[in-house]
């Protein structure tokens, strides 16, 4: 297995994060991918390698140009209001809800920030854009090592993580939505039909949204209950697309406390969808925050059972590209991580 891992990673450094009503320290930091990379040197799966440059109109694939404007220069127009600026985060604070207008652009940086983002828990840095950009290219570097048919599967080993990004906003810690920028590279070179399994805790609201209108990319999440659980406004599994992707999304929404027994259920099916829909490529948004020690998620998976999941996966016998994504009990990230990549290169085997 190929691993393309984001060298500038730790550009990005939040500071803090708003959760009821205080400015917290951030959950989502450099340690996190310092620890899947230790254990990848303990345990090597294969090839580790920085991505070069990925181009603005690979970007544009799935990002819209005012978006990407607005990213590329955040961090200069936050410190240009300002010099002092340059000390703290950017964090939103108002935005545009139902009724408001989103076709036009402010002047005003508080409101661009709003209009381009749903939380006040992703902080915008000096580095932001940097990271992001770098944990892009490895998402499609990966899958373009996999469509040349070189690798049978790759990581893309970066954060900010990517599946809470939209085609025009951030938030849940995700800039760049590295698994449908996969997804799209895989599409592009070839595979005409190509699903995305999101296993993170979290319901992968931007992948959703990127692929809601389109056939050809199936997206399934499993994920806790939108009704208890962020990101709170999507998820629910009445969410079946819509259009020509009516039927082409499928949401597995788990009660908080799930354990890996009930967990791998909606697994095996989610892995019978992606059978059904005849998938000829798979990006899989690795997140490992379903882990029982992780500080704000709520399910129950323990180490090992990591390892069943990658053999799981397996199953689907797919070209396969892995994009890290949450998991926040920072020392167990790593061994978490890469039991997944290790039960799926063994299951494949
Ligand atoms: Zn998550």
């Amino acid at each position: 297995m190929l691993i393309v891992h984001n060298p500038v990673h730790h550009l990005h450094a939040g500071r803090h994060e708003m959760y009821r009503g205080r400015l917290v320290p951030c959950h989502e930091v450099p340690d996190r991918l310092d620890h899947v990379l230790a254990e990848l040197r303990r345990r090597p799966l294969g090839e580790l390698r920085e991505p070069g440059e990925v181009p603005m109109e690979v970007l544009r694939r799935i990002h819209s140009g005012r978006y990407l404007d607005f990213l590329s220069r955040a961090w200069d127009d936050w410190v240009a209001l300002d010099p002092a600026n340059a000390q703290v985060d950017a964090l939103p604070s108002v935005w545009p809800v139902r009724g408001f207008r989103d076709d036009v652009l402010p002047d005003n940086f508080a409101a661009r920030m709003g209009l381009f983002s749903f939380d006040a828990g992703t902080p915008l840095t000096a580095g932001t854009w940097q990271a992001a950009r770098a944990g892009a290219a490895c998402a499609v570097e990966a899958a373009q090592a996999v469509a040349s048919g070189g690798e049978r599967s790759a990581f893309a080993l970066t954060r900010p993580p990517g599946h809470h990004a939209g085609a025009d906003f951030f938030g849940g810690y995700c800039f760049l939505n590295n698994a449908a920028l996969a997804a799209q590279t895989l599409r592009d070179r070839g595979f005409e039909r190509v699903a995305v399994l999101d296993v993170d805790y979290h319901h992968g609201n931007g992948t959703q949204s990127i692929f809601y209108a389109r056939g050809d990319v199936l997206t399934v999440s499993l994920h806790g209950d939108p009704r208890t659980e962020y990101p709170f406004y999507l998820g629910h599994a009445d969410e079946r697309g819509t259009g020509a992707g009516e039927g082409f999304n499928l949401n597995l929404p788990l009660p908080r406390g799930t354990d890996f027994a009930r967990w791998r259920v909606a697994l095996a099916a989610g892995i019978d969808a992606i059978g059904r829909f005849g998938a000829q490529a798979l990006v899989v948004s690795l997140g490992v925050d379903t882990f029982e020690g992780d500080p704000i998620s709520s399910f129950a998976l323990r180490s090992a059972d990591y390892l069943q999941v990658g053999r799981d996966i397996a199953r689907l016998q797919l070209p396969t590209v892995f994009v890290f994504e949450g998991g926040y009990a920072v020392a167990e990230v790593g061994v978490n991580a890469v039991n997944v990549l290790e039960g799926f290169e063994k299951g494949a085997a």
